[in-house]
């Protein structure tokens, strides 16, 4: 039986130093702390988060909503961003249905006008597409369902109280068909080693993303296996009918938190196989502000895009070119201006390749003959 509490908290929204390449998110906000959809693999059980009794005691953070508008009016060092909402826990577990506490809080974000982007494993998520249109029409939504396995009987284990895969599914289908403004996709995250893992999972999570609608699946090969979170993982499998892969799981991991990388290798060529065969993006397409940063948020995600892609078909991560993606989003002036000036050199970790890459694309911006910057008032 969960136990929930209300709690007053001063924070309600976290600013990243920079955005999630992956999310895109500026900014999270948690709604809940603590999860009710107790998946068995959640890292919300490693020590690194300090909540306690996570699944068994959800507590609801009181006037959440009235206090994330007042932090939103009186914002004048924020700028609209991504928010994602949930890191350690899902916006729409199952309270949510009588409470209504993550709707109120998404009014709110809606009446600012920041985008917004949503992972979940609850169908309650379709409640809210007034919401989520209204956002998506005047900014940008994106709403993406996490599966690990399309098997229902494995997905039962592993996520006892969540939406099945299938409704999961279903819900993506109904946000593509009633509001086609937001994107839609599937967080193939975590995939489990020796449970699922396998052709058959892997092709099923694709084939069925694609059929309900879905504009991309993101992929992460492996589980996090941290300190407590790691234990109660094994003792669940020790305890079921999979206890057979624990063996095996050990074996892999061998007391490291990540599984190898020749592992991941492999199961980063099969994804981008499937990716490509069911012409499903592996990135989110990114919200780009209309203001100063337009085109450091656009290049942005062209950098960091080929960084991730390039990693994936080569094994070896770039940091230059991950750096100089990452630094772009803080820079205070548009990249048109410095580029203008001929300054491009003298930007965080753009060698002579990354201007190579970077410059012929300014070069044919249209809004390169735009007055930018101080040049307005000149
Ligand atoms: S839905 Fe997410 S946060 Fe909640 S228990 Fe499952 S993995 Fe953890």
């Amino acid at each position: 039986m969960v136990k929930y509490i209300y709690k007053e908290f001063k924070s309600v929204l976290n600013k990243l130093k920079f955005p999630d390449s992956w999310f895109w998110s500026r900014y999270t906000l948690n709604t809940y702390s603590g999860c009710a959809h107790a998946c068995i693999y959640c890292d919300a059980r490693s020590e690194r988060y300090y909540i306690e009794n996570f699944e068994n005691e959800v507590i609801i953070k009181t006037d959440f909503d009235k206090k994330l508008d007042q932090r939103l009016k009186r914002a004048r060092s924020l700028l609209p961003d991504v928010i994602a909402p949930g890191g350690v826990n899902d916006a729409y577990q199952p309270i949510e249905k009588k409470i209504e506490h993550t709707r109120k809080v998404f009014q709110i974000i809606a009446k600012h006008k920041y985008p917004i982007n949503i992972a979940t494993k609850s169908k309650l998520v379709t409640r809210d597409l007034d919401i989520l249109k209204k956002i998506a029409n005047d900014t940008w939504c994106t709403v993406g369902f996490s599966i690990s396995t399309i098997n229902e009987e494995l997905a039962k284990f592993l996520e006892p109280y969540s939406s099945t895969p299938t409704e999961r599914l279903e819900a993506l289908k109904t946000i593509k068909r009633e509001g086609s403004e937001i994107q839609v996709g599937t967080y193939f995250i975590p995939i489990i080693p020796f449970l699922a893992d396998d052709d058959e999972n892997l092709e099923n999570v694709f084939k069925q993303s694609k059929d309900a609608g879905a504009d991309f699946v993101l992929f992460s090969p492996g589980l996090t296996m941290r300190d407590s979170q790691a234990v109660y993982f094994v003792k669940k499998l020790k305890q079921s009918k999979y206890n057979h892969v624990v063996k095996p799981l050990l074996e892999l991991y061998k007391g490291q938190m990540h599984p190898p990388s020749q592992y991941v290798r492999k199961l980063h060529l099969k994804l981008l196989k499937l990716s490509e065969k069911y012409k499903l993006s592996v990135r989110v397409k990114r919200w780009i502000p209309s203001d100063y940063r337009k085109w450091n948020y656009k290049i942005s995600e062209l950098l960091l895009n080929k960084e991730y892609i390039d990693s994936l078909k080569t094994g070896k991560s770039n940091k230059t070119l991950m750096w100089a993606g990452l630094n772009l989003n803080n820079l205070e002036e548009s990249i048109l201006d410095v580029y203008k000036r001929d300054e491009l050199h003298t930007l965080p970790n753009f060698n002579t390749k990354i201007i190579e890459i970077v410059e012929p694309i300014l070069k044919k911006s249209k809004d390169l003959k735009q007055k930018t910057g101080l040049e307005k008032f000149l």
